[in-house]
């Protein structure tokens, strides 16, 4: 019997590891599509999207030679991504990356960091803790504040809604982890009727239904109307909005958060994109009393340009958060120093808080202020640079989110599709009070006021070639 060691895959993958042109070939093409992506068509072409066809094959039986596998990737892969790297990707809210974010991502990926215990990784443990005290500070919230790293807001927003969910009927008396959520009290949901439909997934996930679900309506931006908010009580989950997936818009966190915390409810924010306003001079007054809820959920993979999957919940009060997330086991060893697993579902998950200490440290408070300002400001340019051209603009254009339509539905449709086939720019549909619209995003550091011009020509384009 040969021994594991001596097996010729055991060898291959040894050899691999030690295999500097697998690594260097690698980085090569990598380097090469940082370099070229920006200038390349922004949606893959037809072709590229067939060859994908060369990736339905059965699993082989025999294993591959790694470059071999990596050339096939880079062939037949590299074509067929979407070229968010540059400046005129619009589409959903995506952001691009920070460079040294990715390459501090490629060092951290090499260490291979299991992020849970403190035990497991000291380094992660360190850098997550450093990267809790910065955006604290940077969104401006209450001092104790803390931070679970997870993998973007579906997942923070569940838990922010989790903790706030528990505390609740702990404080009417009903310990969930003890008598489980069948014949609890009651608690009621407040929101906007334009809540992210991640919101309403969280909820069903966490066992509320529709039925306990009080939709407060939204004013003509978007923002929830704080004058028809129903009245709050201490089982109250309000979640409140940074930041409209559709307009851009901020629900007015301040008058809401104020009425909640005097009821005794429990304030969620959705900040995924627009809790960084928070960050900058031009936008702060977006979120002002933002501070005065109870958890919140935010992206780094988008307005922040972090590579994914990056998300935190953020939480003031460290023992609620801990008794909703703890899990026990015999064999995990807890420390003095900060154990990441306390804060996010996951027990073993990639440590994803390192790129994220290198993005904040090479941009600093200033970089992460002017990042936001400048998204703001060309938002508003390809706004006033549609209009000239006579489109309109269906939103006030207070964040990075542009709504626009051309005289006809069926014209906007057409002339979005014709954006989409171009390969100019690239930006969403979504529907606007009933009306189908073009979503613009602008969630791109590179995002220069050229790409923008260059954008609305095919804004203009598009629409000439599609007229009837
Ligand atoms: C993107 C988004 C989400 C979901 O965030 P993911 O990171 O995609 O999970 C939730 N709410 C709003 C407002 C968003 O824009």
């Amino acid at each position: 019997m040969p021994t594991n060691a001596q097996s010729p895959l055991w060898q291959r993958l040894k050899r691999d590891k030690h295999n500097a042109q697998l690594f260097q070939q690698t980085a090569d093409y990598a380097l090469a599509y940082l370099q070229t992506i920006a200038a390349r068509a922004v949606y893959p072409s037809e072709d590229a999207l067939a060859d994908l066809a060369h990736f339905d094959e059965a699993l082989p039986d025999e294993s591959q030679e790694a470059i071999t596998v990596l050339e096939q990737l880079h062939q037949w892969g590299t074509p067929a991504t979407v070229a968010q790297g540059g400046g005129r990707y619009f589409g959903f809210v995506n952001g691009n990356i920070i460079p040294t974010a990715l390459a501090a991502r490629w060092l951290a990926d090499t260490w291979d960091q299991n992020a849970g215990l403190f035990v497991m990784s000291p380094i992660a443990a360190k850098l997550e803790q450093v990267c809790e005290n910065w955006l604290v500070d940077l969104f401006g919230l209450p001092e104790n504040t803390v931070a679970g790293f997870v993998t973007g807001t579906s997942v923070a927003t569940m838990c922010g809604l989790l903790v706030g969910r528990n505390t609740l009927l702990s404080r009417a008396g009903w310990d969930i982890a003890e008598r489980g959520l069948f014949g609890a009290p009651r608690l009621k949901v407040v929101m906007s009727e334009q809540a992210h439909s991640t919101v309403r997934k969280a909820l069903a996930i966490l066992g509320i239904g529709r039925e306990q679900i009080q939709l407060v309506p939204a004013d003509e931006q978007g923002r929830l109307d704080a004058s028809h908010l129903p009245e709050l009580d201490a089982l109250t989950l309000v979640i409140l909005q940074a930041g409209n997936v559709n307009s851009g818009a901020f629900d007015p966190a301040k008058i809401v958060c104020e009425r909640a915390n005097e009821a005794g409810a429990w304030v969620h924010v959705d900040g995924a994109f627009g809790l960084w306003a928070a960050a900058s001079e031009k936008t702060k007054y977006l979120t002002e009393g933002i501070e005065l809820a109870d958890s919140w959920s935010v992206d780094m993979h988008k307005t922040l340009n972090a590579p994914y999957d990056s998300g935190v919940v953020l939480c003031k009060d460290r023992s609620a958060i801990v008794s909703a997330l703890q899990a026990r086991g015999a064999y995990l060893q807890f420390s003095d120093e900060r154990d990441n697993m306390l804060y996010t579902p996951e027990m073993s998950r990639r440590a994803r808080g390192i790129e994220l200490w290198a993005l904040l440290k090479n941009l600093g408070r200033q970089g992460v202020d002017s990042l936001i300002a400048q998204l703001v400001e060309n938002a508003q340019l390809f706004g006033t640079l549609l209009e000239k051209e006579g489109f309109r603009v269906l939103n006030d254009v207070v964040f990075n989110q542009v709504i626009v339509v051309c005289d006809t539905p069926e014209h906007t449709q057409r002339t979005l599709q014709h954006i989409q086939a171009s390969g100019e720019c690239w930006c969403g549909g979504s529907s606007w009070q009933g009306e189908p619209v073009i979503r613009i995003s602008v969630c791109s550091w590179e995002t220069t006021p050229d790409d923008v011009e260059r954008s609305v020509q095919a804004f203009v384009t598009a629409r000439a070639e599609t007229a009837d």
